[in-house]
């Protein structure tokens, strides 16, 4: 707690009172400290692959260029981990925007199911020569749903590559909607390696990761889910998982419907 004291007094007369302000000083510590870890993640998360490129360059430069074999090896990690620098900060930049509440959403209605279909056809494609199958568990009469497409199909893109990382070879990705009366769930299952459950509330968490080099490997950057979280709640909806260690990962996104009362176009 802070304390900040003034005296109310008439020029050099008698103090006729004291004014008290007492500042809770918690709350905006705890802000200055994730602000803090937050440049200290971010400078680690640059300084790892600015190390890996520059020593590979290096390695170029004393020699291996010149090594038919080594030379195209240690050229596609450079690139690789140039890509995922610009992944980094692009996903930095959109998190800045969702901080200065710049996030405009350009929602309009939208059949949920074609959608998901859509989603999942380029997926299947994607992964063709992975041994991993979609299944879909969606219904055949079309779901009304108001978001903004471009943004909810990041999320989603997310949350399935994540499955797909995950994944053992083999393995089975389902994707379904569960419809109430005042929402739609959309869940993406997965038969992965799973989250430890006391971990399971931190995913959506910045650079939160549960196994660091790992997911660095797989070239992650640590904030696809903490994105996701930030545009499935501007949407009004939630964003959830449940987990069984070796078993599987399930994400649930949770999304209002909008009056179905209201007149307005379809877009397919
Ligand atoms: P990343 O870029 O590392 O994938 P995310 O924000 O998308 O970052 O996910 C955060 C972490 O949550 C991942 O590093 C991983 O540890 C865990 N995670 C996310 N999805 C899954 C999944 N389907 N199965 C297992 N772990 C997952």
């Amino acid at each position: 707690l802070e304390a900040n004291f003034s005296v109310i007094r008439h020029e050099d007369g008698p103090i006729t009172g004291l004014i008290t302000v007492l500042h809770d000083v918690t709350e905006q510590e705890k802000i200055a400290q994730e602000r803090r870890e937050f440049v200290a993640n971010v400078s680690h998360e640059l300084r790892t692959p600015l190390t890996t490129l520059k020593s590979y360059m290096e390695a170029l430069e004393d020699g291996a260029l010149h090594d038919q074999e080594l030379a195209p090896r240690f050229l596609g990690v450079a690139q690789t981990e140039t890509e995922r620098m610009i992944r980094l900060v692009n996903d930095l930049l959109q998190l800045s925007k969702m901080d200065r509440d710049d996030v405009r959403l350009n929602k309009h209605h939208y059949n949920l199911i074609a959608w998901l279909h859509e989603v999942l056809d380029r997926f299947e494609m994607m992964v063709k020569d992975k041994n991993i199958e979609f299944v879909r568990k969606l219904p055949t009469y079309p779901v009304r749903i108001e978001i903004d497409r471009d943004k909810m199909t990041q999320v989603i893109d997310n949350i399935i590559s994540n499955a797909i990382k995950y994944s053992p070879d083999g393995g089975t990705i389902t994707v379904g909607t569960d419809l109430h009366e005042d929402g739609a769930t959309i869940f993406v299952k997965d038969e992965g390696m799973g989250i430890p459950r006391e971990n399971q509330h931190k995913i959506f968490q910045r650079f939160y990761r549960v196994d660091k080099a790992r997911a660095r490997n797989l070239g992650g950057t640590g904030l696809g889910l903490a994105i996701a979280k930030e545009m499935v709640e501007a949407h009004g909806g939630t964003i959830g998982v449940s987990s069984e260690l070796r078993q599987g990962t399930m994400i649930t996104i949770q999304l209002p419907y909008t009056s179905i009362y209201e007149e307005s176009r379809w877009e397919e």
